[in-house]
């Protein structure tokens, strides 16, 4: 097909592939799920900039909203299965990683084609489960969450990306937590329990719940405390595997030339039907044959895990060594 005389426009495209023998680790976040003004303006002030975002319009229960995190879960875990290549997912609040294995050439790893794909899918799944999560309360607007990538030489520094990300989780929550303790049963202001909490150390938070509310941080439940981690694991042959479609896809998303199948060539020439039809059948199930082989080497099934552990200690890793394997 001959282009027309605009077709240099094209030209002006860029390449923008992501260094070959890196981990890539993609994160989106929600676009302004929080409250828009600073907590420092005192809500009983009525203050006319007040202007409320995506967590607020949709009512979501502070400091944790299980309905909005099962929701997360339920996006990431669609993006998992649409991509086998991701091997490892961290979610909190409005964001999750994805850890994509390091011999990865999804989409011939063209940064923008996998960061504006990756979270343009995340986003409509998230859209498109709502109602099961909050069957009580419709969308009010149409959410949007930003995407990029960020590549990592070693091992050392993922493993050191998860960390952050679980000990931001921990930092957040414990804070988070005391805050709401402080505005919901100590009856403070937002100001005042901010006031409260200026300067104190993770020790003086856990006092303060233990002491004043009775709650020891360590009981709250580790979905909260550790947020969630989706790990792919392989299903060793012959296991049945229980529904609830854990099975990966064998959708392939690689850029790779289809490779031209020669059985496909000719038809059988002879006129008797049921020796064409049976010869038919034979290709068809020889072909079926090949593909099943070489997805199960390039693709063993898999299934994924959503776990609420401890992500930073060594443990982890050991327990799933095939997380960080090429
Ligand atoms: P940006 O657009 O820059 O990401 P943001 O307003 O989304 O800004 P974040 O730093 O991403 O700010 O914070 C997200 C906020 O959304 C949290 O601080 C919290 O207030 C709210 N939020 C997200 N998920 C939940 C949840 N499950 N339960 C309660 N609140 C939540
Ligand atoms: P890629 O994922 O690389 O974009 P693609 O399969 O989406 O691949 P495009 O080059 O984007 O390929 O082509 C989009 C195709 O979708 C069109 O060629 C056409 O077949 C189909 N399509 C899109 N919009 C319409 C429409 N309104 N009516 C009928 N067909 C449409
Ligand atoms: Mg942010
Ligand atoms: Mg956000
Ligand atoms: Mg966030
Ligand atoms: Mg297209």
């Amino acid at each position: 097909m001959s282009g027309s005389k605009y077709e240099y426009v094209k030209k002006y495209e860029l390449p923008d592939p992501l260094m070959l023998g890196t981990y890539m680790v993609f994160r989106l976040d929600g676009h302004s799920f929080h409250r828009y003004v600073s907590d420092m303006i005192d809500w009983d002030l009525h203050d006319t900039t007040v202007c409320f975002r995506f967590s607020d319009e949709h009512e979501f229960i502070k400091p944790n909203d299980l309905r909005a995190l099962e929701l997360m879960d339920r996006a990431a875990k669609a993006l998992m299965e649409e991509y086998p290549d991701i091997v490892l997912a961290f979610g909190e609040s409005d964001e999750y990683s994805f850890l994509l294995r390091k011999s990865t050439s999804l989409y011939n790893r063209r940064q923008a084609k996998i960061v504006s794909t990756l979270t343009s899918l995340f986003t409509s799944n998230y859209v498109f489960h709502w109602p099961k999560y909050f069957p009580e309360k419709p969308l009010q607007y149409p959410p949007s969450f930003d995407g990029r990538i960020v590549l990592y030489p070693t091992v050392k520094e993922v493993k050191d990306y998860f960390a952050w990300r679980q000990a931001d989780t921990h930092i957040n929550n414990l804070y988070n937590t005391t805050f709401w303790a402080l505005v919901q049963q100590g009856g403070q202001t937002t100001t005042e329990a901010h006031a409260t909490l200026r300067e104190t150390v993770s020790k003086d938070k856990n006092e303060i719940l233990f002491s004043r509310f009775g709650i020891n941080y360590n009981e709250i439940i580790p979905r909260y405390r550790k947020g969630s981690v989706f790990v792919r694991t392989e299903i060793e042959d012959n296991v049945v595997v229980n529904s609830d479609n854990q099975n990966q896809p064998a959708k392939e998303h690689t850029e790779e030339k289809v490779e031209v199948d020669s059985d496909n060539q000719g038809e059988p020439k002879e006129h008797i039907e049921d020796e064409q039809k049976s010869a038919r059948e034979l290709v068809l199930k020889k072909r079926l044959e090949r593909k099943e082989k070489k997805k199960k080497t390039k693709n063993p099934p898999t299934k994924l895990e959503l776990l609420h552990c401890d992500v930073i200690k060594d443990e982890f890793w050991a327990k799933y060594p095939q997380i960080l394997e090429e």
